[in-house]
């Protein structure tokens, strides 16, 4: 089985050659797809394969670098920038079949226009799914406008990796402190967490029970945080599981469609090990389950997992079982690949 990385990112060569020029690209700036930097994102598929076979890496499912997100733009534009990123990772998988698999963007500020490109991307440009926000302009997805997407999905067997938005789109540390890189640091894990928490306590999960979801960065918070979770559901004050949950805090019934504990949920997710602590990761296995568990780089972000095959290799806490199943297994059964 293939070694894959289920958590990388590319900026399309078209984007690329516009800012290379002084352009700029549907109003997109350097900074927008990450070109800003010297290396990263200006790194050629040449390179890119170079580096994949260096570090041991048999196939990439890329997706598009999330400040091509644009949620907060005008819908044609943003339509228009997602369907040119995904074109070209529908090409770059042409190209190179054996070495890359493809997730698309999607309009996710209109629910009718996001399903249809998803369903583009899923038949025609042959993607298996979509990297999406943690929330789009403030709205988290337990909002109900957002269930015939989640119908849509679970519909077309669709990949949906949560990642937060670059550019415009900000964590929620951002509002607090924009110092020491903590919008990144913290924000990033506490809004996967969100992300958790709103899916299954908006009742996602129950509506849309064959959802393929991968929680990037490990899932952030959500496996060390879960018994809190559990104890806001009201999972520890006796009528669970012979009744409903009853949660201890006054909660207004349509707030409220969890029946199971939150806790019950973690093995409906995949996760990537994108942690950069063993110890962490060993915790999160233990929590979620190992067959949840999938490589997860964030090839070429500056927050790249570096050497990742050789670090998972390397870590005293797993089995060597475990690595395999990380490494090959679990990505492998997870896409289908193989
Ligand atoms: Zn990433």
């Amino acid at each position: 089985m293939p070694v894959i990385d289920t958590h990388a990112h590319v900026s399309p060569d078209r984007y690329k050659e516009a800012i290379a020029r002084g352009e700029r690209w549907y109003d997109l700036d350097a900074v927008a797809g990450e070109v800003h930097r010297p290396l990263g994102f200006n790194k050629s598929t040449a390179t890119r394969l170079e580096e994949m076979d260096a570090t041991g890496i048999d196939m990439q499912l890329v997706t598009p670098t999330v400040g091509f997100y644009q949620y907060d733009k005008p819908l044609d534009q943003t339509q228009a920038v997602a369907r040119e990123c995904n074109e070209f990772i529908a090409e770059l998988v042409d190209q190179h079949p054996t070495r890359f698999m493809g997730l698309g963007t999607l309009p996710m500020q209109d629910v009718p226009a996001a399903i249809a490109e998803l369903e583009h991307i899923m038949g025609s440009l042959r993607l298996r799914g979509a990297i999406i926000s943690d929330h789009v302009n403030g709205v988290t997805y337990d909002d109900p406008a957002y269930l015939p997407f989640f119908q849509a999905a679970e519909r077309l067997g669709a990949v949906l990796h949560f990642h937060q938005g670059g550019g415009g789109v900000q964590t929620v540390v951002h509002a607090r402190t924009t110092k020491y890189s903590l919008p990144n640091g913290i924000g990033n894990l506490a809004d996967r967490t969100i992300t958790f928490a709103s899916l299954v306590m908006g009742g996602v999960m129950d509506a849309c029970p064959d959802l393929k979801l991968l929680l990037a960065h490990g899932g952030g918070y959500t496996a060390y945080g879960i018994g809190r979770l559990d104890k806001v559901a009201g999972a520890f004050e006796g009528s669970w599981p012979d009744g409903p949950l009853t949660p201890p805090f006054p909660q207004p019934a349509e707030q409220y469609r969890l029946r199971r504990p939150p806790s019950s949920y973690l093995g409906a997710f995949r996760y990537d090990c994108c942690t950069y602590d063993g110890d962490a990761l060993r915790f999160l296995i233990d929590k979620v389950g190992i067959d949840q568990v999938m490589l997860g780089t964030d090839y070429p972000a500056p927050m790249l997992l570096i050497d990742s095959v050789n670090w998972i290799k390397s870590l005293t806490q797993l089995t060597p079982t475990e690595k395999a199943a990380i490494l090959e297994a679990n990505p492998s059964r997870f896409l289908d690949v193989g």
